[in-house]
């Protein structure tokens, strides 16, 4: 083999891996010499639009007649910044084309100028095409189900609001009934009749709590101010409400340097005031409740930690507890509703955080949440 058959099979043998580099992943490619009005198309590239390649001419006017006429603005859009930046700004762009058979391809066209005049005009572009019909579809599926979804959200917000509403007046009237009958008959007639008015005006008032613990969770975050948090000020707030609390239970509370954020301050003081008041309530028998709030800024986010030395939660719980209404134990062994810390998810997401919780049963529980810093 001499020299110019040695570096024409080289030549061939890198042909035939970069058409097998393209092939392989699905990609079309097109070399366009602009000086010419010549543009080569590989068979690829045609056959993405259901054509053989004597079907399409090797020309621009090709593929022009069959992208969408709305999407032809956004290739020379994105190509002539590409110029205008002397190939610094790439040249890519998100386009609609015509299949043969009249479905609608999704492609992801980028391509290169590799040849300029001395003006710096382009005049030979290089670039691949690939198809993402399936991927734009699979978004727009997940799309159109966000949406759905969060109109759901919605009208359940909604119904749980006017539910709650509309159920307290008449709680409100069996439960003041309840009580007047059972003060004006106590004693007078049998103990069983006693003990079934008890059911009835208890069963009432847990029903009042439920609902107006409902009706405030379908208010979180109506028509709320953003506003500067200073947490600090606000766990002093809320020592005061649960000071005869704290005083009983000899509970110690730390909480330094917390960092202040832009936020929802009226639904944030609920948040702290459900975890420190569960912190309290869920305490061990054999040690005084100790409660430590911390802070930490990352960017844009806020991550606090309210950490505990009660009870604990077992880890099978620890996602179930943030649901309305779940509860761990009867309300013999703990007052409660099992709505508060599904209002702290709810507020939490409000500002557009999470909330978690690590624990360790009998030795005590670390509630973690984030919040977003708004601007
Ligand atoms: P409630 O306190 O009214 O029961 P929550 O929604 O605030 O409702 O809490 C749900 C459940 O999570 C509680 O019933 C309790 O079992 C568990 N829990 C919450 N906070 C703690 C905590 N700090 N330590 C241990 N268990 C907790």
């Amino acid at each position: 083999m001499n020299e110019i058959e040695k570096l024409q099979s080289e030549l061939d043998n890198q042909r035939f891996i970069y058409t097998n580099i393209l092939d392989g992943t699905m990609a079309g490619y097109f070399d366009w010499k602009i000086a010419e009005d010549i543009e080569y198309m590989s068979p690829t590239f045609k056959s993405m639009f259901g054509y053989e390649d004597h079907e399409m001419p090797n020309h621009p006017d090709s593929w022009q007649k069959i992208i969408f006429q709305e999407d032809l603005p956004l290739v020379f859009k994105a190509f002539d910044e590409h110029v205008v930046s002397k190939g610094v700004k790439p040249f890519s762009a998100e386009v609609r084309y015509h299949h043969k058979n009249g479905s609608t391809v999704w492609v992801f066209c980028k391509g290169k100028v590799i040849e300029w005049n001395e003006d710096y005009q382009p005049l030979r572009v290089i670039g691949s095409h690939v198809d993402i019909t399936q991927l734009k579809v699979a978004q727009e599926a997940t799309k159109t189900h966000a949406e759905e979804l969060e109109l759901k959200n919605k009208e359940l917000e909604i119904f749980a609001y006017v539910a709650s509403h509309d159920l307290q007046e008449p709680i409100r009237t069996i439960s003041s009934f309840a009580s007047l009958i059972e003060s004006n008959i106590k004693g007078k007639l049998n103990d069983e009749t006693d003990k079934h008015l008890k059911f009835i005006s208890d069963s009432a008032d847990r029903m009042k709590l439920l609902v107006s613990g409902l009706l405030d969770y379908s208010r979180i975050g109506k028509n709320a101010p953003i506003e500067e948090v200073i947490p600090s000020q606000i766990i002093e707030e809320i020592l005061i409400d649960l000071s005869v609390a704290i005083s009983e239970t000899d509970t110690t509370i730390k909480y330094n340097n917390l960092d202040n954020f832009n936020g929802y301050a009226t639904e944030f003081r609920l948040l702290l005031q459900n975890l420190i008041s569960n912190a309290i309530k869920f305490r061990h028998k054999n040690r005084t409740p100790e409660i430590t709030i911390s802070s930490k800024k990352t960017n844009d986010m806020v991550k606090f930690i309210v950490e505990d030395n009660g009870i604990g939660i077992e880890e099978v719980y620890k996602d179930r507890i943030f649901t309305i209404f779940q509860r761990l134990h009867s309300k013999k062994e703990y007052e409660g509703t099992g709505i508060g810390l599904a209002h702290c998810k709810k507020i939490v997401e409000l500002h557009q955080g999470q909330i978690w919780v690590e624990s360790t049963p009998n030795r005590g529980s670390k509630f973690f949440f984030t919040i977003k810093n708004s601007k």
